[in-house]
């Protein structure tokens, strides 16, 4: 209707009318008019149309301007004294409007036309503001500049107001704002929630990649996928990612987009950007919160170390006496590794449920700290008997066998003992502490419980000395080897020797191999150094070769986590091929923990091993805890009798009946036997006598450097 009042001519429709008291006429026009009126349409329209006179009164009002302000026609002519003294007016924004500012009187005033101004009128008699949206256009008589009539339009846009003003508080309350990719336009639009979202002026132009900008990398790729997936494939998207704002401080929102489709044609992408801090921040306090491990329910880390806190701070005015157990399952990642996760879980459980059951009747506290490893605090244990004997609970707990659908595992505990305040007398210490009596029992075998000393601080710190200094000893050439001959038990001519790792460290000086093959176990070196033994051993046999000195066999050790690690075959292979070793010559020594880590696939190591022609032999045999039943299951050539039970002949009757009962043994399931730390007469002739097949000890050569060896073994050529 305000854009039909535009077209037609304004001027012609006041053209017949009075000026000082204008009223529309009533009757058809001299020119021929149709039978409808102007009158007609001015009483029919939904729109209020108010006419005013050269001094701004009101001279007519139409039925819907009456109805729309809720006033009788001459209340409405009033209008301009009541609006003039002192009614409301509000702009837009609710900001008090001056009654010149209105679109009639601006007409008035300008002598031209105000088009779509909206503004706000307080209704006394209703006690409400109404919302107008209104235009107004001058008449003009020809060669006059002041308009001598203004007609207006308007219409009551309150409901329409209503809904948007409750819009934009409800996009300001939620945080929301709406975005939208016009792909056909090339163009990003914001609104005004969305600028500040992203600490930007409202209205500065944006484009796509200066809007990706306000992210960090990963979060930009995140949301270019995203918007790649919405225009290429139709998906909806909605994605929460923090902003990297210009004010530098975390905000998280959470931008849902949406395909926008014409005719089945992506034409771009839309959306809403939600502020989402608070959630986020409250999510991480609840996080923090969160006190108890996931799988098992138990106080998790954060909680235990709280406990830890109170109970020692309060030790000290109540005279308690806190203690801490370290608890680490054995082997526990092979049954991840094996079995899978989700037996993991159930067995991590279980074992829960096995330490609590041992603890009940205690004043304590259970707890997971991270993986496989447990703890209890005792806030009060009565004497270090008390400690020991439920450290000792929890490892004969563990003895017996998980069962998970009908298959057994068997998962033993190691545990450190500490206890306040000597063996530590903050948290990080007592923590630490169990920590490395829990290493010190597993070192010891495993399946045991070991109360802190403090020899296991310095062990720390030496350990961690050893093993910073151990990571360079490679790339340094700081490792050599000795070798130490091997003598037959027959006849005393050589048939080999065994390379023995040595290593010089600048600030360490000369280790001995009992010092750091342990801390190269345990920071997984030994893979790499292990490699490098056997290519060195083989490459030292060739070179003896070379000189002429045959030697029927060159001994390797190779650690327990060699063959863990699945590198060793691949390493063997290497070097018996570059130096061109008959494989029978190369052997390799295993201590029996090899053969009891219960590594998967340590059977077909071994069979590859054989397939391939190296000798196996079992280290220290006797030292060990399994049983002999791999005697029988592995392809095994000989075995190396401990030097423990060596030294104790041939006084001690035990250790002679071991050793000659081992002979036998080996005997019988045709086994080489190698006697190591041979230092006296009547043990090489004890051997000697049980037909041993050979000898190795200090009594005939110790370990030797390259040079000694090479000149050892001139020298027993010749003699021979
Ligand atoms: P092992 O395999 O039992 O090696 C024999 C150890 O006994 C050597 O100590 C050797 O020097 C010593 N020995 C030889 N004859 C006698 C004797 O008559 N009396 C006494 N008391 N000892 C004797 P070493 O060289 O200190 O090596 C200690 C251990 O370190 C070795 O024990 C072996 O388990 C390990 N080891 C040495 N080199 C390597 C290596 O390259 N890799 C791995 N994984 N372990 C190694
Ligand atoms: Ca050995």
């Amino acid at each position: 209707m305000r854009h039909a009042s535009q077209q037609s001519n304004p001027r012609d429709v006041a053209g017949s009318a009075d000026v000082e008291d204008f009223d529309v006429p009533a009757g058809s026009s001299a020119a021929g008019e149709p039978e409808i009126t102007y009158r007609h349409i001015f009483d029919a329209v939904d729109q209020g149309i108010l006419i005013q006179n050269a001094q701004g009164f009101i001279v007519s009002a139409n039925p819907a301007a009456c109805r729309i302000l809720a006033l009788s026609e001459s209340e409405v002519r009033a209008l301009r004294r009541e609006l003039a003294s002192g009614w409301r007016l509000v702009d837009e924004r609710g900001a008090d409007l001056a009654f010149d500012e209105l679109p009639g009187m601006r007409a008035l005033s300008t002598g031209r036309s105000v088009d779509g101004v909206v503004f706000g009128l307080y209704l006394p008699h209703l006690h409400m503001y109404r919302w107008i949206s209104s235009s107004s256009v001058p008449l003009l008589r020809a060669g006059e500049a002041r308009p001598h009539l203004v007609i207006s339009t308007f219409s009551d846009i309150t409901q329409l107001k209503r809904q948007s003003d409750l819009f934009e508080m409800t996009q300001r309350l939620a945080e929301i704002g709406g975005w939208e990719l016009d792909d056909m336009r090339n163009a990003l639009y914001w609104t005004s929630q969305v600028y500040r979202l992203h600490d930007m002026k409202p209205g500065s132009p944006i484009t796509e990649s200066q809007a990706l900008d306000h992210y960090g990398k990963e979060e930009r790729e995140l949301l270019r996928a995203a918007l790649h997936k919405a225009r290429t494939m139709g998906e909806g998207f909605e994605l929460e990612l923090p902003t990297s704002g210009a004010l530098e401080r975390v905000r998280w929102v959470r931008i849902v987009g949406q395909p926008l489709l014409r005719h089945d044609q992506v034409y771009g992408v839309a959306g809403t950007v939600q502020d989402i801090t608070a959630r986020k921040l409250a999510e991480q306090k609840l996080q923090r919160m969160v006190r108890s491990d996931r799988v098992t329910g138990l106080p998790n880390h954060e909680t235990v170390m709280e406990a830890l806190e109170r109970a020692l701070a309060n030790a000290d005015s109540s005279g308690a006496h806190p203690a801490l157990l370290y608890i680490d399952l054995d082997r526990f990642h092979l049954i991840n590794a094996t079995a899978g996760h989700e037996v993991g879980d159930r067995l991590l459980i279980e074992a829960a449920e096995r330490i609590c059951r041992c603890a009940a009747g205690t004043r304590s506290m259970v707890g997971r700290f991270i993986g496989d490893e447990f703890v209890v605090l005792l806030r009060d244990a009565a004497s270090d008997e008390n400690v020991a004997a439920l450290a000792e609970s929890i490892v004969a707990a563990f003895r017996k066998p998980f069962v998970h659908e009908q298959e057994e595992f068997t998962v033993t505990a190691s545990v450190g003992i500490v206890s306040y305040p000597r063996a530590g007398t903050n948290v990080r210490q007592l923590v630490n502490h169990a920590h490395a009596a829990m290493a010190e029992a597993k070192r010891r075998g495993r399946n045991r419980s070991q109360p802190f000393a403090p020899e296991l601080s310095v062990a720390l710190v030496e350990r961690t000395r050893i093993e910073r200094q151990l990571r360079r000893a490679l790339d340094n050439h700081e490792l050599r080897l000795a070798y130490q001959p091997v003598f037959a038990l027959s006849d005393g001519h050589i048939t080999g020797a065994e390379a023995l790792l040595r290593w010089r460290n600048r600030n360490l000086g000369e280790i001995m191999p009992s010092r750091f093959i342990a801390h190269a176990e345990n920071s997984g070196e030994i893979v790499r150094i292990g490699a490098w033994v056997v290519a060195q051993a083989c490459r030292q046999w060739r070179a003896w070769r070379d000189a002429g000195h045959a030697l029927d066999h060159i001994a390797v050790n190779v650690s327990f986590r060699q063959l863990l690690s699945g590198t060793l075959l691949q390493a063997v292979r290497a070097a018996i091929e570059e130096h061109a070793l008959p494989p029978e010559t190369l052997e390799l020594e295993l201590t029996e923990r090899a053969l009891i880590e219960d590594a998967p696939d340590a059977h077909e190591i071994f069979a590859a091993l054989k397939r391939m022609g190296v000798r196996l032999l079992i280290d220290d045999f006797g030292e060990g805890y399994s049983s002999l039943n791999y005697l029988r299951r592995l392809p095994l050539d000989g075995l190396k009798i401990s030097h423990a039970f060596v030294q104790g002949i041939p006084d001690v009757p035990a250790d002679c009946a071991i050793c000659e009962a081992i002979v036998r043994l080996a005997d019988s399931l045709q086994l080489d036997v190698i006697a190591e730390g041979v230092e006296t007469e009547a043990q090489r002739a004890f051997f000697a006598r049980h037909h041993a097949t050979s000898m190795q000890g200090h009594l005939l050569a110790h370990p030797l450097d390259e040079d000694a060896m090479r000149h050892f073994l001139a020298a027993n050529a010749t003699r021979h």
